[in-house]
C-alpha cells in the first residue's frame, strides 16, 4: 500500500461507504445503519479495511477517508424514506483534533441529512487521552444533537469510571463477547451484566456481531436493545440500503 494509491483511490469512487442495519430487538425493526468504509480495487478486488484504515491513520489521509466516507453516505442516505439513524466510524487520533466538530458539521450540512440522526461511533483507545480536547468535541457534537456510541466495548483498557465520565449515548458491546455466549456462561454473564450497566447509566445498549437465531434470542431475553450482524443483514451498498428500507418494517 502506498499513499499514492490510497489518495488516488479517495479521488474516485474505489472507495465507498456500506451501511449495515441496526436493528431493535424486541420489534425487528430497523432503526438505523452502521457505515463502513470499502476499498474495491479495480486490480487487487476487495482491500480490507483492517489494512485500509490503519494505513489512512499513520499517512495522515484519515481526513480525507472520513470525509468521503461521511460525504457520500449523508447525501445518498439524505433521499432515503424513514427516521433510521447513522451510525459514524472515526478514529481515535480524531478525537485530538480540535477543529473535528466543524470539520464534521460542514461536510453534514452540506449534504442535508439531519446532524440529530447521526451517531459518532469512538473506541475505547480514543479516552486513554482524557485530555479535554476529546471532551470539549464529544460536548461539541452532542451539543449539535449527534449521539456518541463507545464501539467495541470490553476489548480495550478503559477503566469502568470512563463510562460515567463521558456522555454516551450507545454502549455497543464487541462481537467477541456475542460469539463466546453461546457456549461460555462466564461471557453470558459478562453480557448480561454489560447490558444491566449500560441500562442503568441511561444508554442505549447494542450487541455487534450476531449471527444466529440463537444469539438473537438470547440477546432479547437478557434485554439487549439493539442487534447488528449478518443474522440482520450484511454491509451493502447504498442502492441495496435503499431498496432494503423501501420494504422493511421500521420504528
Ligand atoms: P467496527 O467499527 O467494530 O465495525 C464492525 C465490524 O464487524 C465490521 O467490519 C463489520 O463488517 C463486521 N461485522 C458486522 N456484522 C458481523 C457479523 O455478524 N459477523 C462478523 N464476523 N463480522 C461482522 P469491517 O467492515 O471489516 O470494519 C472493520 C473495522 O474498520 C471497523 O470495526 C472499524 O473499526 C474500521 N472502520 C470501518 N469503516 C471505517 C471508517 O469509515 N472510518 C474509520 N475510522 N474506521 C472504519
Ligand atoms: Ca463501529
Ligand atoms: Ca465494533
Ligand atoms: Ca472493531
Amino acid at each position: 500500500m502506498s499513499k499514492r494509491r490510497l489518495s488516488d483511490a479517495l479521488s474516485t469512487d474505489a472507495i465507498w461507504p456500506a451501511f449495515q442495519p441496526l436493528v431493535d430487538l424486541q420489534s425487528g425493526a430497523i432503526i438505523g445503519f452502521e457505515v463502513l468504509a470499502r476499498w474495491t480495487d479495480s486490480e487487487a478486488g476487495a482491500i480490507a479495511p483492517s489494512d485500509f484504515i490503519p494505513f489512512a491513520e499513520t499517512s495522515n489521509l484519515i481526513g480525507a477517508l472520513t470525509q468521503k466516507i461521511v460525504q457520500d453516505a449523508c447525501r445518498k442516505a439524505a433521499s432515503w424514506r424513514g427516521d433510521f439513524v447513522l451510525a459514524i466510524n472515526l478514529s481515535p487520533t480524531q478525537f485530538q483534533d480540535p477543529d473535528l466538530f466543524h470539520f464534521l458539521a460542514s461536510i453534514i450540512s452540506e449534504t442535508g441529512f439531519p446532524m440529530n440522526r447521526i451517531h459518532i461511533e469512538m473506541t475505547e483507545s480514543a479516552l486513554l487521552d482524557d485530555d479535554t480536547v476529546v471532551r470539549e468535541n464529544i460536548a461539541s457534537l452532542k451539543s449539535a444533537g449527534m449521539g456518541i456510541s463507545l464501539d467495541d466495548f470490553g476489548t480495550g483498557f478503559a477503566s469502568l469510571t470512563r463510562l460515567h465520565a463521558f456522555p454516551f449515548d450507545k454502549l455497543k458491546i464487541d462481537t467477541s463477547f456475542v460469539r463466546s455466549m453461546q457456549h461460555d456462561s462466564g461471557s453470558r454473564k459478562i453480557v448480561a451484566s454489560v447490558i444491566g450497566l449500560g441500562q442503568s447509566l441511561g444508554m442505549t445498549v447494542v450487541a455487534e456481531g450476531v449471527e444466529t437465531e440463537e444469539q438473537a434470542e438470547m440477546l432479547k431475553r437478557l434485554g439487549c436493545d439493539v442487534g447488528q450482524g449478518w443474522l440482520f443483514g450484511r454491509p451493502v451498498d447504498g442502492d441495496a440500503t435503499e431498496r432494503l428500507l423501501a420494504v422493511s418494517k421500521q420504528k
